[in-house]
């Protein structure tokens, strides 16, 4: 269980990993099971079967959920969530990049929820920058605590890398200071002068853990 918040039922809309309480809202549920068998586990030419699959899931109010559930437990044959097993097959082999903001904020209020890969990276990021401690998000992802160490730690490094690279640009003013000096060094301003040949303030070689360590 998770310490996070106190409720665990998934957010609206998301399935938790383990429920399959939706089954029974399904417009196929109760179907005789060797004629569900037929319609949802046609032939690649069973056109009637699959066009009657297409219609029942049609009008399914679980139909969104139903087919999570196929992506998410890897199932690639039948009709799952009115699409084939053809029709999802890109959905099956991009669902690592799903990147569904929803399931990440469903991840932070304590949510039982499947995450992809690309979701999951994102919650660890968001994790280092909320000053998380590897036990929390150890908790959370159900893994090691070195484990979540060194996330927090390739997040921290991740952030430190974007803000050197990407950070605040120096002001027009500064810019155009440094290019009239070109060739003779200007007098530094008293109280400001540093040694020659070497940066002017030192950065640390590894970001550190910060709020998260
Ligand atoms: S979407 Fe189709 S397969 Fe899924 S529960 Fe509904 S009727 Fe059944």
């Amino acid at each position: 269980m998770r310490h996070i918040t106190t409720h665990d039922a998934p957010a609206t809309g998301l399935r938790g990993i383990g429920d399959t309480s939706w089954h029974v809202r399904g417009a196929c549920h109760g179907m005789d099971v060797e004629d569900a068998d037929a319609v949802f586990f046609p032939g690649p030419r069973d056109h009637e079967e699959i066009a009657e699959a297409k219609e029942l899931c049609g009008w399914c109010p679980v139909r969104r959920v139903c087919l999570d559930f196929a992506l998410e437990n890897v199932l690639k044959e039948g009709v799952w969530g009115g699409l084939t097993e053809a029709e999802r097959r890109p959905l099956h082999d991009n669902l690592h990049r799903r990147l569904d903001y929803r399931r990440v904020t469903a991840f932070f209020q304590g949510r039982d929820v499947h995450l992809t890969e690309a979701e999951r990276q994102v919650a660890i990021d968001h994790a280092y920058v909320r000053g998380w401690q590897p036990d929390r998000l150890a908790a959370a992802l159900q893994i090691s605590h070195k484990h979540a160490r060194d996330l927090l730690r390739q997040a921290a490094n991740k952030v430190f890398d974007r803000d050197r690279n990407y950070g605040v640009p120096r002001s027009k003013k500064k810019r155009k200071k440094t290019s009239k000096a070109k060739g003779t060094p200007a007098p530094a301003a008293p109280g400001t002068q540093q040694p020659t040949g070497r940066p002017a303030a030192s950065t640390p070689a590894h970001a550190p853990l910060g709020k998260a360590a």
